[in-house]
Order: C-alpha cells, then sequence, then structure tokens
C-alpha cells in the first residue's frame, strides 16, 4: 500500500505523556483523499506542520495546517490562488475534560481529524482580492477597482422618489 502520509498523523501518546515537557515535531504532507477532504476549491495535498507538547493535562497541537487552493473574489470576482496555511492550537485528552479537546484513543494521538476540520473550515470561506476591494458595478458590470462609470447606484430613499412623480400644479 502507498504510503499517503496517514501513518505520519498518528503518535504513540503514551511515550510523549510519560516526558511532561517533551516536544515532537511533525512535518508531513498528505493525501487529500486519504484524509477524506473534497472540496472544489482544494488543488493539491494538505500539509500538517505541528509541535506536540507533552502537558499535564494533555497534548498541545501548535502549528500549521497548509493547503494548495484556488477561487474567485467574493466581490470582484477576480481569480485568485495560493496557499492557504492555517494556524492551529489544540488540546488532545485521554479523558477529554475540555469541551474542545481532541480525544487520544487506543494510546493514539490522531491528527487526521484535526487536519481535515481545520482545512475544510478554512476552505469553506469567502475571500477578497484585496480588503478594499470595490468589486463590479451592479448595473453595467465593469470591475470598480480598475474602472470608473457614470451608474447611479445610490439606493434611493421611496420618499422622495413619489414626489418625483408628482406634477406641481399651481
Ligand atoms: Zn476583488
Ligand atoms: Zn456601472
Amino acid at each position: 500500500m502507498a504510503d499517503d502520509g496517514l501513518r505520519e498523523l498518528r503518535v504513540n501518546a503514551v511515550e510523549l505523556l510519560r516526558q511532561p515537557g517533551a516536544v515532537k515535531e511533525i512535518d508531513t504532507t498528505v493525501a487529500a483523499s486519504a484524509l477524506d477532504v473534497e472540496h472544489e476549491s482544494l488543488t493539491g495535498d494538505i500539509s500538517v506542520s505541528v509541535d506536540l507538547e507533552s502537558m499535564n493535562d494533555g497534548i498541545s497541537v501548535r502549528g500549521t495546517v497548509s493547503a494548495p487552493w484556488n477561487g474567485v473574489c467574493r466581490r470582484c470576482l477576480k481569480e485568485l490562488g495560493g496557499e492557504l496555511s492555517v494556524p492551529v492550537d489544540e488540546l488532545y485528552q485521554i479523558d477529554v475534560i475540555d469541551e474542545e479537546a481532541y480525544p487520544i484513543e487506543n494510546n493514539q494521538l490522531d491528527l487526521s481529524p484535526m487536519a481535515r476540520q481545520t482545512a475544510l473550515l478554512e476552505l469553506d470561506q469567502e475571500r477578497l482580492c484585496r480588503s478594499d476591494c470595490a468589486g463590479l458595478c451592479p448595473k453595467c458590470g465593469i470591475d470598480r477597482n480598475d474602472e470608473t462609470c457614470d451608474c447611479d447606484t445610490t439606493v434611493k430613499d421611496d420618499r422622495w422618489a413619489a414626489l418625483d412623480g408628482l406634477q406641481l400644479d399651481d
């Protein structure tokens, strides 16, 4: 069977918990299909780069989950793409006391559910080409980042709109 990287995401937790303060580095790339991540914006494999640290109440996991993606700007529809890199800071516990924590099962810390959820959540985010993207004109469709038009896109106040139609008679 081909090594899809999943094996590297499973860590012997007992060994680590025996040495409080011990740190283990995981840096690996996993096939998206092995993680069961399917998303129209995903264009490649998912990378997990984290430090596992043995704590009193479990094992902390800190680092990043990254995924290559492409998509379009929510406002101007410009094509975007690149590498999404999401910081993660999670806790794994044998007895899950912290309700946000992931379980350590059969003495094993499995990073794949964390990687899967993090990647899917991030891929679902809507994005902008830049924070002040002006978007497209709703009337003529030009890209207002590059061009200007004379379309009247101000929202009319209905009270004045009613007056516009009045003929004043003296
Ligand atoms: Zn844009
Ligand atoms: Zn316009």
